[in-house]
């Protein structure tokens, strides 16, 4: 896929439109994301299923802002939800409720009710439990509610520790030996009708074994579970495909998105079901930049540091999953001048607050702009006000525009939501 940030004239742009042009007008820091390679983005992933009947719930959790649920909802994409939160946005973009199913391990009742009056695609449910207050609920509001169980295929998805969800270690899904039991379970509830199965293994796996693994033993699953006597209709693998962060290795997927499409769809192909798949990082990771201003260098004994504005409330990834952003000069430096190593940090009191640690970068100074890429994946959506640091505005760049998608927050916003008690006023 074709980057859309690149520089023209020696400054990095945002599809037509140069950054510092934003961050003048925008202040910083700020995320600026580029439409085309949103679109872009979810069209290869469509074509590489295009051969197949299949449906794309973009994992939301990746990027909710409304912009970005509407611009991927006008190509066709349904939802991925993990909350009402996530509900009530995909609706107020304009998703209908049959595109959009319902994963995870704790949905409340509240959230299912609404989801249940949202008449959604279906729920992928993964315990016991939930099975049985779904039914109840449903059976409250006259309905009969959708259900796949999600399975726990017990794969190593070699990824990072908090980004595995499909091993036996992880709270994730329904251990596959149990499978069978669920099934049953769901069969005998009146007011509960099977659609499908489903899976999702981690986040950022760059490998096609685990994918292929899980998949298969899915499959195996789905022939056992039609001897027994369910129908099903869907087959949900998740998402998970994993994304490069390493600009300087040139390629935007580890794993080409061909073959993982085409391992999935020769697995499946057979079955005569549906496909569901979830993918988030994929689609939002690439399209989006972190864009901050340097404060401050700052020669210490052993290291130079580079303080920006933006830091790890705005952007956490570094620290939570010590995740690799590349970190680019917004006016291009010429490699013959001086670069140096150093960490590329932000001002909060956090050892832990670093976009880049003993990184080579040019030699930068106060004012200068720096992009930290491929932040539109499980960035602004992480940010939080730690530090009473306003949430970050969000820029679409389209073409030669661009436009503020969400304001930068105020700090009389923030204090505003306190409230002092009486006794104390
Ligand atoms: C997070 C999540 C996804 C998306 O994962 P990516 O790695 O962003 O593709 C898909 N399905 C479920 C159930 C998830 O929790």
């Amino acid at each position: 896929m074709e980057t859309c940030f690149t520089y023209h004239e020696g400054r990095l742009h945002g599809e037509g439109v140069a950054l510092p042009e934003i961050a003048r007008h925008v202040g910083t820091p700020l995320y600026c994301y580029s439409a085309s390679m949103l679109e872009n983005a979810y069209k290869a992933f469509s074509e590489a299923f295009s051969s197949v009947p299949h449906m794309i719930c973009y994992a939301m959790k990746a990027n909710s802002n409304q912009a970005v649920l509407k611009l991927l909802a006008s190509h066709g994409s349904g939802m991925d939800i993990v909350s009402a939160g996530e509900l009530q946005r995909a609706l107020v973009a304009g998703v209908r409720g049959e595109q959009i199913v319902f994963s995870g391990v704790g949905k409340t009742r509240e959230e299912i009710a609404n989801a249940l009056d949202a008449g959604i695609l279906c729920f992928n449910v993964e315990l016991e439990a939930e099975l049985l207050i779904l039914s109840e609920l449903a059976q409250a509001k006259g309905l009969v509610a959708p259900v796949a169980i999600r399975v726990n295929p017990d794969v190593d998805a070699r990824t990072h520790e908090k980004i595995s969800t499909g091993g036996f270690k992880d709270k994730f899904g329904v251990p596959i030996s149990r499978a069978q039991e669920l099934y049953k379970l769901a069969a005998s509830l009146p007011f509960l009708e099977v659609r499908g199965i489903a899976m999702h293994i981690g986040s950022q796996i760059t490998e096609l074994g685990p994918f292929e693994t899980a998949v298969s033993r899915l499959v195996d699953l789905v022939h056992v579970l039609r001897s027994d006597g369910h129908c099903l209709r869907h087959i949900d693998v998740g998402g998970g495909l994993g994304v490069s962060y390493c600009e300087e290795m040139q390629v935007p997927f580890p794993l080409p998105l061909e073959d993982y499409a085409r391992m999935i769809m020769r697995l499946t192909s057979g079955l005569g079901l549906g496909l569901i798949l979830e993918p988030g990082r994929l689609i939002v990771a690439h399209s989006g930049l972190l864009l901050t201003r340097v404060i401050h260098s700052k020669q210490g004994e052993k290291k130079t540091f580079i303080i920006v504005d933006a830091a790890m409330n705005d952007l956490i990834r570094p620290t939570l999953y010590g995740a690799y952003h590349a970190i680019k000069p917004v006016c291009e430096v010429p490699d013959s001048l001086p670069w140096l190593i150093a960490d590329v940090v932000g001002g909060i009191c956090e050892s832990g607050d670093f976009f880049a640690l003993d990184r080579r970068v040019p030699s930068l100074s106060s004012g200068d702009l720096v992009a930290v890429m491929t932040a539109g994946a499980y960035g602004a959506v992480q940010a939080s006000t730690y530090n009473t640091r306003p949430l970050i505005p969000e820029v679409l760049v389209r073409g030669s525009c661009f436009q503020v998608v969400r304001p930068r927050e105020t700090c009389e916003a923030i204090i505003a939501r306190d409230i002092v008690p009486d006794w104390l006023t």
